[in-house]
This record gives C-alpha cells, sequence and structure tokens, in this order.
C-alpha cells in the first residue's frame, strides 16, 4: 500500500482506481487518477510536474493524458513538461483551444473521455472562463469542477455574466448529493472567513469551520468536498434563502443578482 505524500490525499474510488490529491505551492492540487486494471493515469489539470512525475515513478502508472478544465496557468502550466516527460496527450475545451497550446484532443459538451474502462463526461460550465469544462462520472460520483465551484467559495468571474455562473454551478449543485467535488484548490478556510464575517451567526458555516479546523491541523486537504455539503453551507449556492439575500443588502431580489452580489462582496473583501 502506497501512502499519500504529505499534505496530501489518497481516495480509493473502487478496488482498482484511485484519486491522488497531489499538493503544489501553497493552495493548488495535482488531481491524478491512477487506474491499476490497465496501469493507466488521468491527470486533470497540471499546476507543475514534479509531483506528477514523482508520484508516476512510485506507482508505475503510464500517464495518458492531461484533461485542463481551462486555460488558466495554474491549471496548464505542466501541459509541455509531462507531454515531454511522459508522451501524455493533452485535452481540453475545443472553445479554448486557441489558448491551451498543443491540444490534442478538443472537447465540447456531452463528449465523453475514458481512463480504462470509467467514463466521464464533458460538461461546459462557462462562467469563471468562457471555455471552462468539467469531466463528471455518475459511476463514481466524482465530478472535477475546476475553479467553478470551490469548498464555500466559487472560482471568481473573469469572463461572462453573472447568470451564465450561476446557471452553471446550478448545474453541478443539481448533482446527486454525495457526487464529489474535485476542485483544484486549498482555499476552503479563506473562503469559510469571508462567509463567516457575512453570516457570523449561521450553523452550517460555524460546522464548516470546525472541519476544515480539524482537517488543516491535521494536514489533511479539506477536498474534494461534496454537492450535499456545499448546498449546507456555500454562501453562492445558497443565494435563493431569504437570510443569504439579507446579509448581502438584497432582500427580495431573485437568487441570480444575489449570486452576483456576493461575488462582488467576496472580490473586494
Ligand atoms: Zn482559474
Amino acid at each position: 500500500m502506497r501512502s499519500a505524500p504529505a499534505g496530501g490525499a489518497r481516495l480509493q474510488l473502487t478496488s482498482t482506481l484511485c484519486l491522488e490529491l497531489l499538493p503544489v505551492g501553497a493552495d493548488n492540487y495535482a488531481l491524478l487518477l491512477l487506474d491499476d486494471e490497465t496501469r493507466a493515469a488521468l491527470l486533470v489539470d497540471s499546476p507543475a510536474p514534479g509531483p506528477v512525475l514523482a508520484q508516476l515513478e512510485l506507482s508505475g502508472h503510464r500517464l495518458v493524458a492531461v484533461l485542463n478544465t481551462h486555460h488558466h496557468g495554474d491549471h496548464i502550466g505542466a501541459n509541455a513538461g509531462l507531454r515531454a516527460a511522459t508522451g501524455c496527450a493533452l485535452w481540453g475545451a475545443a472553445a479554448d483551444a486557441h489558448r491551451i497550446p498543443g491540444l490534442d484532443r478538443q472537447l465540447r459538451e456531452g463528449d465523453e473521455v475514458l481512463l480504462g474502462a470509467h467514463p466521464f463526461q464533458i460538461w461546459e460550465i462557462p462562467g469563471h472562463t468562457a471555455g471552462h469544462i468539467a469531466a463528471v462520472s455518475a459511476e463514481l460520483a466524482l465530478c472535477f469542477c475546476g475553479d467553478t465551484l470551490f469548498f464555500a467559495g466559487c472560482g471568481r468571474r473573469f469572463e461572462g455574466e453573472a447568470r451564465t455562473q450561476w446557471a452553471s454551478q446550478q448545474r453541478l449543485a443539481a448533482l446527486p448529493p454525495a457526487t464529489r467535488l474535485a476542485c483544484a484548490h486549498e482555499y476552503s478556510a479563506a473562503n469559510l472567513r469571508w462567509a463567516r464575517g457575512l453570516m457570523p451567526d449561521d450553523p452550517a458555516l460555524a460546522a464548516a469551520e470546525v472541519e476544515v479546523q480539524a482537517a488543516r491541523a491535521a494536514g489533511r486537504p479539506t477536498l474534494p468536498t461534496t454537492v450535499g455539503a456545499e448546498l449546507r453551507h456555500n454562501l453562492f449556492l445558497r443565494a435563493a434563502e431569504p437570510a443569504v439575500a439579507a446579509a448581502v443588502g438584497c432582500a427580495g431580489r431573485p437568487p441570480v443578482e444575489v449570486f452576483a452580489a456576493l461575488r462582488a462582496h467576496k472580490d473586494t473583501a
């Protein structure tokens, strides 16, 4: 049995498939799926090559592809290095083909990618960026959501309208509650500090803070989170609650406007 690297975690998804969260820098994870049946590996986003190559060397898996959720540098930065080192393919959104160098496979809504026998559906979830995609496995109750949702937070809206990002988040929120959301940033404590500043008496936020502090004190990631947990404590998914609307000065306004106000508040926090 391999042990997880310090600050990282291993999630056994089936008897022959596991997800490694490899810490990179202060708050990134490289998300590496390892399939023991085929000895193939799939990396979701590539913040840095070192930890990924070290893990592959240790476990003896062959990197088949990097799947990029979007074009930001902390998600594609190691694409070229990993391709040079392993010969892996580069997969990403067709909409981002002009800004993810060297894509071998351009993905669109409804496409399917495979790791061994495990299929992932590609969803287009614009908002954080216009070309953002997710990879969703109903079989594994697992969704790689990139920077669209975080534990108690969401990605900054760089491209597009608030209603677009809201719709993408609502789509993720409609996945079965047990679905694990594998996002790539350890922002949980900072997100909760902001949320508790807005709603200091909210019990779900208080409970989430206890959970996050315990995990961080033990050197464990707070991720992946789940859809059910985010529905309980993520203010961006709770924009329809009157108390959340009131906390951000939007009492009586539609959820999408509350969401936009929350995002604006967080951007200036
Ligand atoms: Zn990003």
